[in-house]
Formats: structure tokens, C-alpha cells, sequence
């Protein structure tokens, strides 16, 4: 793992308070791949994607350029991802706890960029209008 990624995974760790887990391994694909396992064969603008099955990868868009603070951003939130399931945060599988982590996730990912001095204001904003029926 480069120092970038020691570094983005050092945020996630602390700014999550999660117990560590050895880091994960970071491969990139193209959208194709994305479409394909994370949304059902369908295009969608999804970049970044952590398996629901776990397991020690998390897979980002070959597309962004990590110098952005806010592509980088996407790494950490999936970082925090791999850490709640390396918690066994994945045993819970209903809405609102799903909810929960997604919310983890972008809090620990604008977290780190407002300590990089990035305001980003768009970020997270698809789940404040999801909520659980269940
Ligand atoms: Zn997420």
C-alpha cells in the first residue's frame, strides 16, 4: 500500500473511531465494472463500491484523478466501509442500520475533507432523502 493510501486509510481509522483491521487492498475499475456488480448490469453513476459479501478489496473509478481531494474522498468512504464490515457491522442487514453505516461513511468522508479544507456541500446528499419503511 503507497503512503497515499496509508494515509486515507489513517483518516478513515481515526475520524470513524472503528477498531482497526489490516488495510484493505485498493483496485481500480472502469464503469463497466461497476455497472455490472454494484448496480445489477444497469449504467449508473456509481465510483466507488465495497461488496455487501465483504472480503479484503475496494474497488474505485480508474476514471478519477486522486490529486482531487473529493475523488480521494470516495476512497475513504469506502475505507470506512471495509472497516465496519471487518466490525461485523454487516451482520445487520435491515434498512435503518444499512442507513446507519451509509451515514458513517459520509460523515468520516466529509470529515476528511473539511480537515483538507474542502467544503463539500454535495456530498451525502442522495441520503438525506432515503428513509426506511421497514
Ligand atoms: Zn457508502
Amino acid at each position: 500500500m503507497t503512503d497515499f493510501l496509508l494515509a486515507l486509510y489513517s483518516y478513515a481509522l481515526i475520524l470513524s473511531g472503528l477498531p482497526p483491521a489490516p488495510p484493505p487492498e485498493l483496485i481500480l475499475e472502469p464503469p463497466e465494472f461497476f455497472w455490472a456488480h454494484a448496480c445489477g448490469g444497469q449504467r449508473c453513476p456509481v465510483i466507488g463500491w465495497y461488496p455487501e459479501s465483504g472480503g479484503n478489496v475496494i474497488y474505485v473509478s480508474d476514471r478519477l484523478n486522486f490529486e482531487n481531494k473529493v475523488s480521494a474522498s470516495i476512497i475513504v468512504h469506502e475505507m470506512v466501509h471495509y472497516l465496519q464490515y471487518h466490525n461485523h457491522q454487516f451482520t445487520d442487514t435491515s434498512c435503518s442500520h444499512s442507513l446507519d453505516l451509509e451515514r458513517q461513511a459520509y460523515g468520516v468522508q466529509k470529515e476528511y475533507l473539511l480537515q483538507e479544507g474542502v467544503i463539500a456541500t454535495g456530498v451525502g446528499i442522495s441520503i438525506m432523502s432515503m428513509h426506511c419503511t421497514d
